[in-house]
């Protein structure tokens, strides 16, 4: 009794952690699913505008949070930015949070939400 009452307490913060990391391994593929299918490299070049070609800065690129922020629109040239972005990143974030609830924090749940994510991105490519 007392284990699950200490589940319970921890069950939102762990759900919340787990949010914004399935958030942050959404981001890299986004990267993924844009640059695999042209035969560019996952790590360099930094984020560019598709657009304009501008680097993008680090407060252009937080997941979710920048897109809501710049209206879904480049900060350089307005052109629009895909809502792809921040809905692979929404997506990514509720497959840990839905694996969390289902199996609770198991040591092979990073495996788990890996392979579902590379489905995922998959199916995007
Ligand atoms: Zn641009």
């Amino acid at each position: 009794m007392q284990e699950m009452i200490m589940n319970d307490d921890m069950f939102v913060p762990i759900g919340v952690v787990l949010f914004i990391f399935g958030i942050l391994i959404g981001s890299f593929l986004n990267v993924v699913i844009y640059r695999i299918p042209k035969n560019e490299s996952i790590v360099f070049p930094s984020s560019k505008c598709q657009s304009c070609g501008n680097s993008l800065k680090w407060y252009h690129n937080i997941p979710i949070f920048s897109w809501v922020f710049l209206g879904g629109k480049c900060a350089f040239c307005k052109d629009k930015i895909s809502v792809q972005y921040p809905v692979v990143e929404f997506v990514t974030g509720l497959i840990f949070v839905a694996i969390y609830m289902k199996l609770g924090f198991v040591w092979y749940m990073p495996f788990i939400a890996l392979s579902f994510t590379a489905l995922f991105s998959l199916v995007m490519i």
